[in-house]
């Protein structure tokens, strides 16, 4: 669905991303593990079409290198920023709707598609006339996720859904990417916390200093001895 051949993206003279491969396919949690300043967040940034690049990302057999950020999000890929981006003066309700603005859909259909959103997220039902920037971290996750698939996205990118929340939040944040994936998304998880990764993902790659060091389904990987001494603290 998603192809990505020979990813390189430069600031200046540091070489953030070298010859990155990856592919993901239809219905797939594909995991992009790799610590701090391993070029995970620049290999998103460049799908999304944030930051310059070099290489090939095709989507579904098209070329979509030289598309802006706004029609990749129409084409389906829509990724949830890390540090989640919400508008913190606006309520999660218009937070939600603003996720939908690319799309010409009437206004039964998008209040169909919250509906399906508060299923998955009743707390945000509970909290749609709050101020964005008045929720928790947790909530805010919540909120960045909702308010991306309000675009319809076909792939989901996701960039370090877990950082700074507690452990049962991470819990409830995983439970809902399982949830997602379970109605037949596609999702491209970017992480550090490679355990709640690959307890979710079918494949994985791991990044290291800009570059792919290993890639496997996330099972052979778990059990993988330099996989467990580096990422798994085993
Ligand atoms: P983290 O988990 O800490 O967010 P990451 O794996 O997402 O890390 P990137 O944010 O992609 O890593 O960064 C990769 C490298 O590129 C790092 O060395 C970083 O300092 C550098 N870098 C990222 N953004 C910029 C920028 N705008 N200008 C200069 N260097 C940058």
């Amino acid at each position: 669905m998603l192809t990505i051949k020979n990813l390189n993206v430069f600031y200046n003279q540091i070489h953030a991303v070298k010859d990155l491969n990856l592919e993901l396919n239809k219905g797939e949690i594909v995991t992009l593990m790799g610590s701090n300043g391993a070029g995970k967040s620049s290999s998103l940034n460049a799908i999304s079409g944030l930051i310059k690049f070099s290489g090939s990302i095709l989507f579904n057999g098209d070329e979509i290198n030289k598309l802006s950020p706004d029609q990749i999000v129409k084409k389906g890929i829509v990724m949830v920023p890390e540090g989640r981006r919400i508008f913190p003066k606006l309520t999660v309700l218009e937070n939600l709707l603003l996720g939908a603005y690319t799309r010409n859909v009437t206004n039964n259909i998008k209040a169909k598609e919250l509906e399906e959103i508060f299923e998955l997220f009743p707390r945000l039902e509970e909290r749609k006339r709050q101020l964005g920037g008045t929720m928790s971290g947790g909530e805010q996750q919540m909120l960045a996720i909702g308010r991306a698939l309000m675009g319809k996205p076909k792939v989901l990118m996701l960039d370090e859904p877990s950082m700074g929340l507690a452990p049962i939040v991470v819990k409830d944040i995983y439970e809902t990417i399982k949830k997602i994936k379970g109605q037949g998304l596609t999702i491209l998880l970017v992480e550090q916390n490679a355990k709640k990764a690959l307890s979710v993902a079918d494949r994985a790659y791991v990044i290291e200093n800009g570059q792919i060091k290993y890639h496997d389904e996330a099972r052979n990987l778990l059990e993988q001895d330099v996989i467990q001494k580096a990422y798994l603290g085993g």
